[in-house]
């Protein structure tokens, strides 16, 4: 079997995409490749999007601006995609198409793979930011059997509609962006998660992270520029840093790993994707 893959969005020229999922093939001794299939919005989506079901695609990644747009197009979505309100990954079955999102997944297991023993259940959580990716991840850390998770954003209403996902064992607070950092003492791990401190704007950091936990983990979903002014403040304050381009690769697997049955392996991929972020600082 050929697998054809690829990627809809915009802009998606530089995407890594390609280069991981081609990394996943060879990985796994599978033919196929993986395009690029840029959308720009003053085209027709509706027409493109016949275009890719008349292809013989087997699967494909979605990305901004087309997660929420791409979900009336589908003829099933997984309960997690349908809660997440958004899609990253269509599998094509035999011309049934199935929409998975895999950003929550992929966070917990690149945070698995970066410490090997976390204490989930007693581990008090601090999420930054309520977009897109901050519901996947705050679902999947429930489902980590983590139960302590606060949220703070600058929208308040957007963290309420991501408290709403929690169940009865989880325990969740809303604070805002100005009274999160005299609390921050009180967290075991604090994840950034909203756009701000992406390039072209690295300087910038959502809160200061003066009042940390010793020994604590902060962690950013940012991978442009790979270290953040979030992640080199948590650096200086001495904590332990989790970075944006591991859940980036891990998020990719578990997308592979719904279009093949196969579980790639993931060897030197994080040394060569920093390589390559780091070529584009
Ligand atoms: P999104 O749905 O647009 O959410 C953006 C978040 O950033 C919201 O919480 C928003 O707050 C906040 N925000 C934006 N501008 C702000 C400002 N000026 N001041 C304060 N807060 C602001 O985006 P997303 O899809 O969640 O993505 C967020 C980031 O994660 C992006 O940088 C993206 O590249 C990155 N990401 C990384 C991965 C990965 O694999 N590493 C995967 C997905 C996303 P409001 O609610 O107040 O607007």
């Amino acid at each position: 079997m050929h697998y054809q893959l690829g990627l809809i969005g915009y802009p998606i020229q530089h995407s890594l995409s390609p280069w991981i999922h081609e990394r996943f093939l060879t990985n796994t001794n599978l033919s196929g490749a993986y395009r690029i299939m840029e959308i720009h919005p003053h085209e027709d989506f509706s027409e493109q999007v016949k275009r890719i079901r008349q292809s013989k695609i087997n699967g494909f990644n979605v990305t901004v601006p087309y997660k929420q747009k791409i979900i009336p197009y589908l003829d099933q979505i997984d309960e997690n995609a349908r809660l997440m309100g958004a899609v990253n990954t269509v599998v094509n079955k035999n011309g049934v198409w199935t929409g998975y999102n895999t950003d929550g997944i992929g966070y917990v297991r690149s945070l698995r793979s970066r410490f090997s023993s976390l204490n989930e259940k007693a581990m008090k959580v601090l999420l930054i930011g309520a977009g897109g990716a901050a519901r996947g991840i705050y679902y999947a850390l429930i489902q980590a059997d983590f139960l302590h998770i606060d949220i703070t954003n600058r929208t308040l209403t957007s963290a309420k509609e991501i408290k709403a996902l929690k169940d009865s064992n989880v325990y969740t607070s809303i604070f805002s962006l100005d009274e999160i950092e005299e609390r921050l003492h009180i967290y075991d791990m604090i994840i950034q998660t909203t756009s701000i401190g992406m390039k072209p704007n690295e300087n910038q950091s959502i809160i200061h992270l003066d009042h940390i936990k010793k020994g604590s983990i902060v962690s950013d979903i940012i991978y442009q520029p790979l270290q953040t002014e979030f992640l080199k403040q948590g650096e200086k304050m001495g904590a332990k840093l989790h970075y944006g381009h591991t859940m980036l690769l891990y998020q990719a697997q578990a997308a592979f790993e719904l279009w093949t049955n196969m579980n790639p392996a993931m060897e030197d991929m994080d040394k060569e994707l920093i390589k390559k972020l780091r070529g584009d600082e």
